[in-house]
């Protein structure tokens, strides 16, 4: 059911919010466990809550989600058609890289969303969020092209913060996000063409053409 999966995000949430299985428990002011459309067809993944998203508990609200926003009005979409998401959910202190254990540790959150939100595409945002499915890569030399899993299409991209550090990157990172409804219109047809063509799993609610239930709702 729909709203099955949608408890079943706010049960991850609520999960994420009182979580001290790592250190930055200790340093947050809020955890952040992500936010957005619940069915997104689309879901990005940054690295980790900085300043501004510890103190609201929301994903991308400084700089760096106002040009997410702009880029996303490039497609025609909102931050509301769209999940949100990092690596980890508590911001690392002075905005520090993540460490592995912390990552390892936040792990199980991230990969609950993306089996329950069940999207057609993920966006990475940097190299962090890029390193959960591509292994050794470099951003500089794969930014745009998509990587196929069974369900969905991989997409990495530049993180927004490291666009607007070197603005030289901009036409770049508009290029490559033009690249994202071509990869939900490719990834409906195959599942709708494929042997797992079927409702997403455990969902069993129906849903239209495409794959993803019809019925939307927003956190
Ligand atoms: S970063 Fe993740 S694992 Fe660490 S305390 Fe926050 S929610 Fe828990």
């Amino acid at each position: 059911m729909t709203q099955d999966r949608i408890a079943a995000l706010e049960a991850v949430a609520g999960r994420v919010r009182v979580c001290t299985l790592c250190r930055l428990s200790e340093t947050r002011t809020n955890a952040v466990p992500g936010a957005g459309n619940p069915l997104a067809e689309i879901l990005f993944i940054g690295e980790g809550p900085g300043f501004n998203e510890d103190k609201q508990g929301l994903p991308f609200v400084g700089q760096s989600g106002k040009y997410l926003e702009k880029l996303l009005a490039l497609i025609g979409l909102t931050r509301a058609d769209v999940f949100i998401a990092n690596v980890v959910k508590c911001r690392p202190p002075e905005n520090r890289d993540p460490l592995p254990d912390e990552s390892s540790a936040c792990k199980p959150y991230l990969d609950e969303q993306e089996m329950l939100i069940d999207p057609f595409v993920v966006v990475t945002l940097g190299r962090f969020s890029m390193a959960r499915y591509f292994t050794n890569a470099k951003i500089t030399q794969i930014h745009g092209q998509p990587k196929y899993e069974d369900r969905r299409a991989i997409l990495p991209l530049f993180h927004p913060a490291a666009v607007l550090r070197n603005p030289g990157l901009q036409d770049a990172m508009a290029a490559d996000f033009r690249r994202i409804p071509e990869l939900v219109a490719e990834m409906k047809a195959r599942r709708q063409g494929g042997a797992s063509a079927a409702a997403p799993s455990g969902d069993g609610s129906g849903g239209d053409a495409s794959g993803k239930p019809t019925q939307l709702s927003l956190f």
